[in-house]
């Protein structure tokens, strides 16, 4: 008998999740059985995931920077990513923008609702603009000045530190290419090593998968219903036009920006595409994070896609930190929404502010949950929106981090697949160009 393929079992783990959450609920099971038996085994596997991450991008990276030989094509590499993550990042806002202007979600909040919705959420508000303000108070350099870890055993045990490493990963691997090829090998062949040793665990860690999402989807849904899911419900009806906005706009990049993209830069055809990338995709949605899902993004990207992995070890884990369309279209839709919901009128000057704010928000949001509605605090700052008003948004916000995150991560794997196109057609012009040179 064909045994049934993984992403299967996730998606069914994922339906049983849901109904388990809906019975949980509804039956009034109690909910510290959730709480206590189903939500643990969540936190392991996201735990498990997490365990990989830091490992497999300190020993990818410098294989894969070790393996170039050459300057001159790191850089390459290097300035073309940030170019198109910095590119695909305002596109994704401006198709936010342009929606949300268009339908207009704000202006069709009943007033009870807004006044409701406030009076609910004050208290997390609070919490969420002292962070934001902490790291406004910092100097717009000093993202740069944190680039470099003042220890690297710190950052390698510290999960929010991935950039610090691909910083000391990069400048190890330049070092290496630099050494004899004695030692240099010595060092790369413990680091390949080091490597398929983890995406070996990785496996192991996805067997584990259907039965996490399970758990995950299934507190989530416990834990948001409280002991009313006609309440919770309610809720998010009443936030129907905003959510829908923001899905409009998530499933026009999912749907028609990435697969321009992939045909004018690629030869992948896109269904071949996520066909291939499905299960990190599933796990983006049900962690609801880039970087607990980058051990099986960059897995799906080797293993189904054929990328290099030079290319996969550099481009993915840069962008499971700083590229994040999802969150950013989330933010401009978000922004306008609030000022369109408190009737603060916005000019063009301003929607351009949130077209910048938003782009280096977004670079500056972490891939964990929940932290694009954190930074969205700076993007309504800039444009003098009171921070108050992401009371209005905080009940659908972790439904919404859910479906951004599965952009996110998209995001990031279409970006690697182009890089690797361009990268495979440089290296045949320069293998031509050589045998020019020698006949
Ligand atoms: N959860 C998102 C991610 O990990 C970030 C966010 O938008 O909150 O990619």
């Amino acid at each position: 008998m064909k045994s049934i393929p993984l992403h299967v079992k996730i998606l069914i783990g994922l339906i049983l999740g849901v109904l388990w959450g809906i019975i949980s609920v509804s039956a009034e099971i109690n909910p510290d059985f959730t709480t206590h038996y189903i939500s643990p085994i969540g936190a392991l596997f996201i735990a498990l995931l997490k365990m990989v991450a830091m490992p497999l991008v300190l020993a990818s990276l410098v294989v894969g920077v070790a393996s170039m030989n050459d300057f001159k094509k790191l850089s390459r590499i290097g300035g073309r990513t940030m170019a198109i993550y910095i590119c695909t990042t305002m596109l994704a806002i401006s198709v936010g923008l342009g929606l949300v202007n268009l339908i207009k979600p704000g202006n069709q909040l009943p007033e009870a609702t807004r006044e409701n919705l406030m009076n609910l959420y004050a208290q997390n508000v609070a919490s969420k603009v002292e962070t934001a303000s902490t790291l406004e108070q910092q100097s717009p350099l000093q993202p740069v000045v944190d680039i470099v870890p003042e220890n690297l055993f710190y950052a390698l045990t510290n999960n929010t530190q991935m950039l610090q490493v691909v910083f000391f990963a990069v400048i190890f691997g330049i070092a290496l290419v630099r050494m004899s090829a004695q030692k240099k090998d010595f060092v790369v062949n413990f680091f390949d090593g080091v490597n398929d040793a983890i995406i070996i665990i990785v496996d192991f860690i996805m067997l584990l998968a259907p039965l996490g999402v399970f758990a995950l989807i299934g507190t989530l849904i416990v834990e948001v219903a409280g002991n009313d899911l006609g309440k919770a419900l309610d809720l998010l009806k009443s936030l129907l036009w905003y959510s829908g906005t923001v899905i409009l706009g998530l499933l026009a990049i999912l749907l028609i920006i990435y697969p321009a993209i992939f045909t004018s830069f690629t030869k992948i055809k896109y269904r071949k595409f996520f066909k291939s990338v499905r299960q990190a995709q599933l796990l983006a949605f049900s962690t609801s994070s880039s970087n607990a899902t980058l051990p099986v993004t960059m897995k799906n990207c080797e293993e189904n896609l054929g990328i290099s992995r030079e290319v996969s070890s550099f481009v993915l884990p840069l962008g499971a930190t700083i590229n994040m369309d999802g969150t950013s279209l989330y933010q401009g839709v978000a922004a306008v929404f609030i000022a369109q919901a408190l009737n603060i009128p916005l000019s063009l000057q301003d929607q351009l502010i949130i077209l910048l704010t938003a782009t280096l928000a977004s670079i500056g949001t972490a891939g964990v949950p929940g932290a694009g509605i954190v930074m969205l605090i700076i993007v309504l700052e800039a444009i003098h929106i009171p921070v108050a008003g992401i009371s209005l948004i905080l009940a659908v916000d972790r439904i919404l981090d859910m479906c951004r995150t599965v952009v996110n991560v998209t995001g990031d794997m279409t970006v690697a697949a182009v890089i690797d196109q361009a990268e495979r057609k440089q290296t045949a012009k320069d293998q031509e160009n050589q045998l020019k040179a020698m006949v």
